[in-house]
């Protein structure tokens, strides 16, 4: 039989190489990985790997040994060119036509760019590959202001950690507060810890320039002041890698270019014999009746393992709630569900020791722990459950 291809080279990928491998399928396993490096996966870019305190290693949920045990046939620097779900057939470079019985996409994501002049300066970095981060630490190792383009959650953990790096670090954003998805309420906490540690947050401002002559000096803002900077880090988002899926025509969801690839509970797609995981399979959910996409490492995490259990015949369907996290500077936080409605708070906000709920529609869409640990297994209760919203108990959660 043709061998199972997995395409990507991230979380997704190594974890759905892992399951397949556990659950006992023993045939021939490809991985197409288009960086030159082993599947990684990409939370510490911004945090502890970017400051220098975690080494290469720790990146790696698998390492190449592991592969090489595994039998599976690990091809790093090879880009999936075209898909022929037909033919069942992947072009890559190098390696030229690939067989499959069964095909799981997990291509991820790409960094939106900067569109202004000078946002091609030496200086100017993205951040989302280890040789993006690698780069960026070199920079952060230099003295001198730092300004970073975007308050969404690249921008946000890199300035904390520029911040720890003892770097004088401006954020940018664009909208009234950072962390949009979050809401004001919610953001706010963010707002307090990144003011306190001296990081200068402006809000409803755009770069329109980044100034320089071939190196980057600073940036000029839409109001015309201008910031020195002898580094410019742009975090405005990320667009899911849906061409190689969408040129072979599985369907996207309707209406959103970029909305990523519209899926089966079973992770599987339009075409037959191909699953997607992680950022770019928009996933039926049982939880909240419409299709969710989200870009986070748990995502990656579960969905590329449900996929390979899909893969090899189980068919129930994926039922995880989105759960995300972030560290930055004091302030660690863990949240399950959808931050969608009013938030109603449990704990202390001034001590930055809380648990925030969402409840829209009579029920309790999400929660956040923010310095509070190990109640999101609870917190799911509260959000899977049907009954009324009891805010009294929801206020006392965190007591
Ligand atoms: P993000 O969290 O989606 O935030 C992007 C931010 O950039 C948004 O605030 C957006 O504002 C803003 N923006 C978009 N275009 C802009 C422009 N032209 N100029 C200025 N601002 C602009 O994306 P990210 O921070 O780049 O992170 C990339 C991906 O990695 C995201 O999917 C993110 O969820 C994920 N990530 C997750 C974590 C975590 O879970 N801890 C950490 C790092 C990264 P608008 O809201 O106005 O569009």
């Amino acid at each position: 039989m043709d061998p199972i291809v997995v395409v990507g080279g991230g979380l997704a990928a190594a974890r759905a190489t892992e399951t397949l491998r556990e659950q006992g399928y023993d045939g021939d396993l490809v991985v197409v990985a288009a960086e030159a490096e082993v599947p990684y996966e990409r939370p510490p870019l911004s945090k502890d790997y970017l400051r220098g305190e975690a080494g290469r290693d720790t990146l790696t949920p698998l390492d190449a040994g592991w592969y090489a045990d595994h039998g599976v046939d690990l091809r790093t620097a090879t880009t999936a060119l075209a898909l022929d779900v037909a033919g069942r057939t992947v072009d890559t470079a190098p390696g030229g036509t690939l067989r499959y019985s069964r095909l799981l996409l997990a291509t991820g994501s790409r960094v939106r760019r900067l569109d202004v002049p000078g946002a091609d300066h030496d200086g100017v970095h993205h951040l989302r590959s280890v040789a993006d981060a690698d780069r960026l630490a070199a920079a952060l190792a230099e003295d001198g202001p730092v300004v970073v383009v975007g308050d969404g959650w690249i921008g946000m953990e890199v300035a904390a950690s520029a911040r720890q790096l003892g770097r004088d670090v401006t954020v940018v954003g664009r909208e009234a507060h950072p962390l949009g998805v979050l809401g004001a309420e919610a953001a706010a906490i963010f707002t307090g810890v990144h003011t306190e540690h001296g990081v200068r947050l402006l809000h409803g401002r755009s770069v329109v320039e980044v100034l320089g002559d071939g190196h980057a000096t600073g940036v000029r803002l839409d109001d015309g002041t201008t910031l020195d900077a002898v580094t410019v880090v742009v975090g405005i988002g990320v667009t899911p890698e849906t061409e190689l899926a969408s040129q072979a025509g599985i369907e996207l969801v309707p209406g959103s270019a970029g909305g990523g690839l519209a899926v089966e509970g079973t992770l599987r797609t339009s075409a037959p014999d191909v699953w997607a995981a992680g950022d770019i399979a928009a996933v039926p959910s049982l939880r909240y009746g419409r299709l969710l996409r989200f870009e986070h490492w748990a995502t990656a995490d579960e969905t590329s393992r449900h996929a390979a259990r899909a893969i090899l015949g189980e068919s129930a369907p994926y039922d995880v709630l989105p759960y995300f996290y972030s560290d930055q500077l004091d302030l660690g936080m863990e949240a399950k569900g959808l931050t969608e409605g009013e938030v109603v708070v449990s704990g202390s906000v001034a001590d930055r020791e809380c648990v925030l709920f969402w409840v829209d529609g009579g029920r309790v869409q999400g929660a956040m722990g923010i310095n509070v640990w190990d109640r999101m297994d609870d917190a799911e209760e509260l959000i899977r459950a049907t009954g009324p919203v009891d805010r009294a108990a929801l206020e006392a959660f965190a007591a």
